[in-house]
């Protein structure tokens, strides 16, 4: 029997006392609207007039030809703002209006998420103010004036790696200060009860989308789905709509940055073990003390150091398997998909990409096999040119 917010024995709501008051309230929130007729209406009506949704399931005809397998591609680098975070930021803000709630906070890494957030604020008229770390700051100048040409205030996080995970742990302790008219938009299938649960909901659009477009398409279910995963919501996404259909192969995979033996890398199935980071229980990358560890990956979003809660349990009941690509072939497919497709990638999505490369052997010419092309590879255009030594 499956508790509340619990994957088998993973999940949970590990947080400070002070904490539960506003999970609950979010719980409570999210379990009266989800499935409330006038909220998914209004939730579908800006799925579609702002997000652009259906995003199209396309055929990679050309890949398909040279690696000897029917390679289809579903195109969330065509959601509004280039990826699938918009999925998540547009339910979660619409759900906090109705809570009625004035105010976003959310923590971001490299920006996007907190780009995804601003946006969905100015587009209900909400507030917005994003955590992200100093060293974040400094990196990402660019998403970070995006973000106040949006409307959003973004405050500098000073403490710890002064990276992500401090960003997540300051908007977690800002909020216990502004509960009455501020919700914290969390950007993964991760963190506290409810959020794995509600990020999924809000993302399985995805997979409700692929799987009537494959039908259409192909008449039959595809063998295998491929999603990269750093907190794992595109990939449970696009899972969730093929959870029930036992014959359809589900990979997940994480990044395996310099390789493994490296030990830089942020692949929490290959080297990870069971514990606790922001409010989950889950693989984590962690020291024998429990101090998490630093990660590595070329692409800022599957650079975690814990992995959702649901693909902790799948991975276990060995519904889905999880594997990894590492920094070079991922930059390779990220290149690969540009040339032979026309299709630049984001460098997240360039690992699943890598993956569908590096075992085509293993597929028929009529295998169909499905990539979530999480999000597009422009922002990641100045990172690549660094790493193949050409100056732009
Ligand atoms: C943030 C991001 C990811 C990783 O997040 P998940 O929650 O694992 O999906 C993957 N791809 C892109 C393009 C992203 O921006």
């Amino acid at each position: 029997m499956l508790q509340t917010g619990r994957y088998g024995e993973y999940g949970g709501m590990y947080v400070p006392e002070m904490l539960v008051p506003a999970l609950k309230d979010v719980d409570e929130g999210y379990q009266r609207y989800r499935n409330d007729p006038g909220f998914r209406a209004e939730l579908e009506n800006y799925l579609k007039e702002f997000v652009g949704r259906p995003t199209p399931l396309t055929l990679a005809r050309n890949m398909s030809e040279k690696y000897g397998l029917k390679l289809y591609l579903k195109r969330e680098d065509q959601a509004f703002t280039g990826a699938h975070k918009i999925n998540n930021t547009i339910g979660q803000a619409l759900l906090a209006k109705k809570m009625g709630k004035r105010r976003l906070i959310a923590e971001t890494g490299a920006g996007q998420h907190g780009v995804a957030t601003a946006t969905a604020a100015r587009a209900l008229g909400m507030k917005c103010t994003i955590f992200m770390g100093e060293v974040d700051i400094a990196r990402q100048k660019m998403n970070v004036f995006r973000m106040r040409l949006l409307g959003a205030e973004v405050v500098a996080v000073k403490n710890g790696t002064r990276t992500l995970k401090d960003a997540i742990s300051e908007a977690m302790r800002h909020w216990v200060t502004c509960l009455d008219d501020t919700h914290y938009l969390f950007g993964t299938a991760y963190g506290p009860h409810p959020f794995p649960a509600m990020v999924k909901d809000f993302q399985s659009v995805i997979g409700k989308e692929a799987r009537a477009q494959i039908l259409e398409r192909e008449g039959k279910l595809p063998s295998c789905i491929v999603a990269c995963i750093g907190g794992g919501s595109n990939a449970i996404g696009i899972f969730s709509g093929f959870l029930k259909d036992e014959n359809v192969r589900l990979v997940g995979v994480e990044a395996g940055g310099c390789g493994i033996e490296s030990g830089k890398h942020a692949a929490r199935f290959q080297t990870g073990t069971k514990g606790v980071l922001h409010g989950s229980y889950t693989y984590v990358l962690q020291d024998k003390y429990g101090q998490i560890q630093d990660t590595h990956s070329v692409s800022a979003g599957l650079d975690y150091a814990a992995v959702g809660p649901e693909h902790a349990l799948l991975r276990d009941v060995g519904r889905a398997e999880y594997s990894y690509a590492t920094d070079d072939e991922a930059l390779f497919a990220f290149q690969e998909l540009g040339m032979v497709e026309g299709i630049l990638p984001a460098l997240e999505s360039s690992h699943a990409v890598a993956w569908a490369i590096k075992n085509s052997k293993g597929f028929e010419k009529n295998d169909t096999v499905i990539v979530n092309l999480s999000g597009r590879g422009d922002k990641d255009v100045e990172t690549v040119a660094k790493q193949m030594g050409v100056s732009i």
